[in-house]
């Protein structure tokens, strides 16, 4: 169970409807233990990665993203500075659902700097994934759904988000 502050979330769904038609991201901090956790956003650098070589990086920001390495660092130490944590990391979908796609789960490895195939060495981070549709599917932009993931000791499943 995430537990994060309702502020937080909307402005990653804020965010979201933002980076629109490419996927955004960034990183969930807690403060302590078990507590609330609160959102840090980051840069998505996929598309820059996919325009500089297409073919290590076929995929564009639209569906794949990829947190700035730097970022991630000064959120991680900012976090652990003060007593917290990098407890998870959140990105959007665009024009389909909210789901934990292979894709993602080989980024959880890449977040975990791990091996692709390994058990997670943090099983406790969440993942939360938001779906948004918009002009390109010929809709409004809205946030459709979002769905949030944690390790259970042999895969990724679907776990509650609390919004307090
Ligand atoms: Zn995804």
């Amino acid at each position: 169970m995430l537990r994060i502050a309702r502020g937080d979330f909307e402005r990653i769904c804020a965010q979201a409807l933002a980076e629109y038609p490419h996927e955004c991201c960034g990183l969930l901090v807690e403060e302590k233990q078990g507590g609330v956790s609160t959102a840090h956003a980051c840069t998505n650098v996929q598309q820059q990665r996919h325009e500089e070589d297409p073919k290590r990086y076929p995929r564009d920001a639209r569906t794949a993203y990829l947190i700035n390495a730097g970022e991630q660092l000064r959120i991680a130490e900012a976090a652990e500075k003060a007593g917290g944590r990098v407890s998870g990391c959140y990105h959007s979908h665009i024009d389909c659902a909210a789901y934990f796609s292979a894709e993602d789960e080989r980024r959880t490895w890449i977040f975990n700097s791990q091996e692709a195939g390994d058990d997670p060495d943090d099983p406790d981070a969440m993942y939360i994934v938001f779906s948004v549709c918009g002009e390109e599917a010929g809709s409004q932009r809205n946030v459709q759904g979002y769905k949030c993931f944690a390790w259970d000791g042999n895969r990724y499943a679907e776990t509650g988000i609390e919004i307090v």
